[in-house]
């Protein structure tokens, strides 16, 4: 594609931000940035961040706003954004957006639109409590909806599939509250500023996908 892309992936946990994102980055040559992705590094890693990460994420809660942003304003930073990047999980409260804002304002750039991907919280819930993660590789599977083709391994690497520890039931409950407290405010933050493109996301991976590409209008074109 040849448009730049530069956009924000909003919907709760599960709603298939991470699939999706994978598939814009793929088409689009544009990187994804999952902060879930980065600081669950950071974790296996054992650095500062990690360690200062480790509590909030395996509690279901959300990691300090000044931490995130911090580390979202040196990502953004690097070569690999200067024609474009997807936002996955960032921003997740009002003033993670409003630094977002200043941030962007510094590097001259601009958000071509945010996608908000709408699931009800039932299949939410039925897809994370399902969920499988590649450690190694960042593959995403679902032991029903879409199993690996030997259970338990990564098509895509060969690696243990597991099961995250914020993936069992309780913590998604908790999840799930703080996404509508703290995240959801963001769909009127940005539909405020015009920017807003929401989608239904019940389907098949292909069927969203398809979706996705059709609210980008002709930034896909
Ligand atoms: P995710 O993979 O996006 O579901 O994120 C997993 C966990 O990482 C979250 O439950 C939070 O603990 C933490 N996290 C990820 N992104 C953010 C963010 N933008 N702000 C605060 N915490 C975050």
């Amino acid at each position: 594609m040849a448009s730049e892309i530069r956009v924000v992936l909003l919907g709760a946990p599960g709603a298939g931000k991470g699939t999706q994102a994978k598939l814009l980055q793929e088409a689009f040559g544009a990187p994804q940035i999952s902060t879930g992705d980065i600081l669950r590094k950071a974790v296996a890693d054992q650095t500062p961040l990690g360690k200062q990460a480790a509590d909030y994420i395996n509690r279901g809660a959300l990691v300090p706003d000044a931490v995130i942003v911090d580390m979202v304003g040196q990502r953004l930073q690097a070569d690999d954004c200067q024609h474009g990047f997807i936002l996955d999980g960032f921003p997740r409260t009002i003033p993670q957006a409003e630094s977002l804002d200043v941030l962007l304002a510094r590097l001259r750039m601009s958000l071509n639109c945010v996608l908000s991907v709408k699931v009800p919280q039932a299949e939410i819930i039925a897809r994370l409590s399902g969920r499988r993660t590649c450690k190694k590789c960042g593959g995403l599977f679902h032991v029903a909806f879409d199993p690996p083709k030997t259970e338990g391994v990564c098509d895509q690497c060969g690696s243990a599939l597991i099961q995250r520890e914020d993936d069992s039931e309780a913590t998604i409950k908790h999840r799930l509250e703080v996404y509508e407290n703290q995240t959801a405010p963001l769909v009127r933050y940005y539909r405020d500023r015009g920017l807003l493109r929401e989608l239904d996301g019940v389907g098949g991976i292909d069927e969203i996908r398809k979706r996705v590409f059709a609210a980008l209008g002709d930034l896909a074109k």
